[in-house]
């Protein structure tokens, strides 16, 4: 997808430190952290948002969050953490390629 600042990262054409990465997905620090530890999981395969969600996209989705769990100690996330996606404009999502938040490090605020 042109223009697409996570499609760019993917292909690497802008650099991007890959904390983990397969087939599928990448993690990468998110560069405005907004907690202590704030990762990125991107799923290589662009698409916008979980309104777009068909069987095959679910599946790259369910990938994401099977491997998540798995890397918590690696991310310093065995304390706990917080899993956000925003979604469109309401949900204050900025890059409109889907991507899940992984935030902690710390004690997050209640909201
Ligand atoms: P969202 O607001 O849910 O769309 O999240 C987009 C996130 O991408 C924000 O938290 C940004 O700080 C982050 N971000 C934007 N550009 C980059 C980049 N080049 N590398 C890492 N994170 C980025
Ligand atoms: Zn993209």
């Amino acid at each position: 997808m042109e223009n697409c600042i996570f499609c760019k990262i993917v292909a690497g054409e802008i650099p991007s430190p890959r904390l983990y990465e397969d087939e599928k997905m990448i993690v990468i620090r998110d560069i405005e952290p907004k907690a202590k530890l704030h990762y990125l999981c991107i799923p290589k395969t662009h698409f916008a948002l979980l309104s777009e969600m068909d069987t095959e996209k679910a599946e790259i989705l369910k990938h994401c969050f099977s491997v998540i769990p798995a890397l918590e100690e690696k991310l310093g996330l065995q304390e706990g953490y917080r899993v956000i996606i925003n979604q469109g404009e309401n949900g204050g999502q900025t890059v409109k390629h889907l991507h899940i938040h992984l935030l902690g490090g710390e004690k997050l605020a209640d909201f």
